[in-house]
């Protein structure tokens, strides 16, 4: 929340911190520059406290294990946005994108945060590529209200690349191939796909290179970091998430509770909010054998 959503889309000193210090003076002690499971053993908390809520999120980020990924110039995109915020609040200049020739792969709103992070940056171009289809323009028959309509539309970073070069900076239906460079990455080898019940299938002869020297990935989150999962010996769920009720938030160990994303998979503020309100309920129901809490 605080480094990994860019600053244009959630101001950091007039949402975040106004709410931390509200919390600090409701008398939460909040210790920074500790990470549990590093420099504070994860099982100690047990000793330390008589509840333990894991709030961690879902950062652990899906890989493209393809040659050349090793190359300088190719990143995480929470390594790109965690850089930018920290120098941003920091008061110093990160412009990792200015200049070069951008390729974000992954068509979500991690994705769209790197494209409007680039632009800010200064980036020459700017590419955003897309495994799936590109969707209809209007709702599939197999989409009908009152359901989420599944159409084509622009987020914020397609429509400031659109302003600034003239076209939604995405890409369908295609996939990096390899990243090439020696010693710096300087081009993206992509192929258009074919989804067949397989998953997707490179189509030979397809394949073009896109010039680049800043490569961006933003293809998702596997869910929660797991040393303290290990440590705490927590379970986890078949998609490797906490295991944990959602409405109870008990985990297999007894006063240890889980909420938010590290529970639910990478999800959206409204809900870590509803999960953190529900969990404190619920812990309170455990401390004190009754809660009115809503
Ligand atoms: C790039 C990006 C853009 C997003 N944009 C939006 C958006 O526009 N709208 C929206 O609703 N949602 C957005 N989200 C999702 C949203 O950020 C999350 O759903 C939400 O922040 C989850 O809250 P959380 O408290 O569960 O986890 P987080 O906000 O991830 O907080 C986890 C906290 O735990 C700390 N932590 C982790 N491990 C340890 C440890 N071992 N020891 C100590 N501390 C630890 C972390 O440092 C972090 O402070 C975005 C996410 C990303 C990555």
């Amino acid at each position: 929340l605080m480094y990994g959503i860019p600053n244009m889309k959630l101001d950091k000193n007039e949402v975040v911190l106004r709410r931390i210090r509200l919390l600090e003076q409701e008398g939460v002690k909040f210790v920074v520059n500790t990470e549990v499971g590093k420099n504070y053993p994860a099982r100690q908390l047990l000793k330390d406290f008589h509840a333990v809520v894991l709030a961690t999120g879902a950062t652990k980020p899906r890989d493209l294990k393809v040659p050349g990924r090793d190359l300088p110039g190719v990143h995480f995109a929470m390594e790109f946005l965690t850089a930018n915020t920290k120098a941003l609040l920091d008061g110093q200049e990160y412009r990792l994108a200015a200049d070069k020739d951008v390729v974000v792969i992954g068509g979500g709103d991690t994705g769209t945060d790197c494209v409007g992070t680039s632009l800010r940056q200064g980036c020459r171009s700017i590419t955003q590529l897309e495994i799936l289809p590109k969707p209809p323009l209007e709702r599939a028959p197999n989409n009908p209200w009152p359901e989420w309509p599944k159409i084509y539309r622009m987020d914020y970073g397609q429509e400031e690349a659109a302003a600034k070069f003239g076209a939604d900076p995405r890409q369908y239906l295609v996939t990096a191939k390899r990243f090439l460079g020696d010693g710096q990455v300087t081009g993206v080898e992509i192929v258009n796909v074919e989804w067949t019940k397989a998953g997707p299938q490179p189509v030979p002869g397809t394949e073009r290179t896109l010039p680049a020297q800043l490569v961006l990935l933003a293809m998702g989150f596997l869910g929660p970091e797991e040393t303290v999962l290990k440590d705490l010996r927590v379970e986890q769920d078949e998609r490797t998430n906490i295991k944990a009720e959602y409405g109870r938030f008990t985990t297999n160990i007894r006063g240890v509770f889980a909420a938010g994303d590290c529970r639910r998979g990478q999800s959206l503020v409204v809900w870590a909010i509803n999960e953190g309100r529900a969990c404190a309920r619920e812990v309170d129901r455990y401390l004190m054998g009754q809660t009115v809490q809503p």
